[in-house]
């Protein structure tokens, strides 16, 4: 059992049931209650309506043993876990103290999440140890892992013969798939790209391959999709594939300028939109290919918008000194560089984004698949609150919160190849869970951890709803708003500790 990854933390029940649940199964069928779903040895035993019309059908009663563990869930929804696509889990204490991870993974347990795919910064070996440390003990408070390596040696010229062997390496350290980010850590040509997929694939890696394509890669995600990657992440390589010769960069850009890459970046799908009919020859090749799309939309949404990125109501409480400080606009952090950000910067990224949602529209309506994912911990994203954001920005490009649950829940799980998973909320499942305080489907906020505040009748009594009540992962039952308070206490400790170093005087 890896000491850092703390146990005890879930209960477990012989049988467990959940009583006048709504249903939301995750496959896009519509919701469905009052439901009572009985849970035996971690896995959905049956999902019962137990509504009179429906028991007037089947002459059935509820099968709520009177033994079995109840979950009162009336007024609640209950989702598939969801499964965040995109995560870089803490381990480096430099990110968010020596509990990184811990408070992470509280974070997305707390927020429904039950599967996460890291995708690189953490350490392969030791995120293996934590999954076997689940699995002996399903009571620890870590989400299911699919690890996606992404230790490449940066900086060099890799050649197809070392990246097999990179890639056998990281299939002995236990990873599931691969991470790449050619361009900016690594710099691959189409031969290597090629090898590393097909390897990949050899060495039975059943999450594939997940491209992120710097702007300085010769590669785009039209060449990536024919190479055989699985995901295609944030949005990077799709509409440069589009655009004949180059995307228009001024004549004095520079790539390792960090204001200046993030500022023309904006630029990328309106140069693309003006050649539509080659948007649609990427988009129906990639769907062509089974390939992926993981928008990630929210870690970039700072660019439309700085002041509501730095003023979310979540930081108080949940986000530690280490982000926080880590987040200021300044030269030479990684992704803090908002200190010349400006209103036309916002504008040209509101564009874009009106752009990328239509394409992703146009994507889902021509067949092909989208997962949703977060990428917290940079540009004023946090663990768990990204992933319900995201969740908002798939419903704001125009899909259904039906569809949007189906891409974070059993689209993931056929992506990730967990099998198990792709049925949703179903019998003979593994009862991943998430039980919401009030309905998502009508409001996605109902499942941040901080809730949303109504009025009652009375039109003056305020009374603060919803979040994730509890979460549920192979059937091991989490307290969610208990995770949540381990999470602000840790936050509180991470600040005192911040102040004592602070007013040390110096000699
Ligand atoms: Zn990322």
């Amino acid at each position: 059992m890896a000491a850092d990854v703390e146990t005890g933390v879930g209960k477990s029940y012989p049988r467990l049931a959940i009583r006048n649940a709504t249903v939301v199964s995750g496959r896009g069928t519509p919701a469905e209650g009052p439901i009572d779903l009985v849970i035996k040895d971690g896995v959905i035993e049956t999902v019962r309506r137990v509504d009179p019309i429906s028991q007037s059908f089947s002459g059935e009663g509820s099968q709520v043993d009177p033994s079995d563990h109840v979950i009162d869930a009336s007024g609640m929804c209950v989702l598939p876990g969801l499964i965040d696509a995109h995560t870089h889990v803490p381990t480096d204490p430099a990110h968010c103290g020596p509990g990184g991870w811990q408070y992470a993974y509280k974070l997305w347990l707390g927020h429904g999440v039950t599967t996460i795919r890291t995708v690189d910064f953490g350490n392969e070996a030791e995120l293996a140890g934590h999954r076997r440390c689940m699995q002996q003990d399903g009571t620890v408070a870590v989400p299911r892992l699919v690890i996606m390596a992404g230790g490449w040696p940066p900086h060099v010229h890799i050649k197809p013969e070392e990246a097999r062997a990179h890639v056998r390496r990281f299939r002995e350290l236990g990873a599931d798939g691969l991470k790449l980010i050619p361009g900016m850590l690594v710099t691959i040509n189409l031969a290597t790209l090629e090898a590393m997929c097909d390897e990949a694939r050899k060495a039975g890696m059943e999450a594939g391959v997940a491209i992120h394509l710097a702007l300085n890669s010769e590669l785009n995600a039209a060449m990536a999709s024919d190479a055989g990657v699985r995901t295609i992440e944030h949005t990077y390589g799709i509409p440069e594939a589009a655009i004949p010769g180059v995307q228009n960069f001024p004549l004095g850009y520079n790539e390792m300028d960090e204001i200046a890459r993030f500022r023309h970046s904006a630029n990328n799908w309106p140069d693309a939109d003006r050649y539509p009919e080659r948007v649609l020859d990427v988009l129906d090749r990639m769907i062509r290919n089974g390939t992926v799309w993981s928008p990630t939309m929210v870690v970039y949404e700072a660019n439309r918008d700085i002041t509501r990125a730095q003023t979310t109501p979540w930081y108080d409480k949940y986000a530690t000194p280490v982000l926080l400080n880590r987040w200021k606009p300044q030269p030479g952090i990684h992704a803090s560089y908002h200190f010349d950000w400006r209103t036309s910067d916002e504008i040209a990224w509101k564009e874009k984004y009106r752009l990328w949602m239509k394409y992703l529209r146009v994507f889902f309506e021509r067949g092909g698949t989208i997962i949703a994912g977060a990428d917290a911990g940079w540009l004023h994203t946090l663990y768990g609150f990204s992933m319900i954001r995201e969740l908002e920005l798939l419903q704001e490009a125009g899909f259904h919160p039906l569809d949007v649950v189906r891409m974070a829940t059993t689209n993931s799980a056929r992506v990730l190849a967990l099998q198990d998973l792709q049925a949703g909320i179903f019998p003979g499942a593994p009862a991943d869970l998430a039980i919401v305080d009030g309905n998502p489907l009508e409001n996605f906020k109902v499942m941040y951890g901080t809730g949303v505040d109504r009025f009652l009748d009375d039109r003056k009594t305020k009374v603060r709803t919803g979040g994730v009540r509890w979460t549920i992962r192979g059937g091991v039952v989490f307290d969610a708003r208990a995770l949540l308070k381990d999470v602000e206490e840790y936050v509180q400790q991470m600040k005192l500790e911040a102040a004592a170093v602070s007013s040390v005087p110096s000699s």
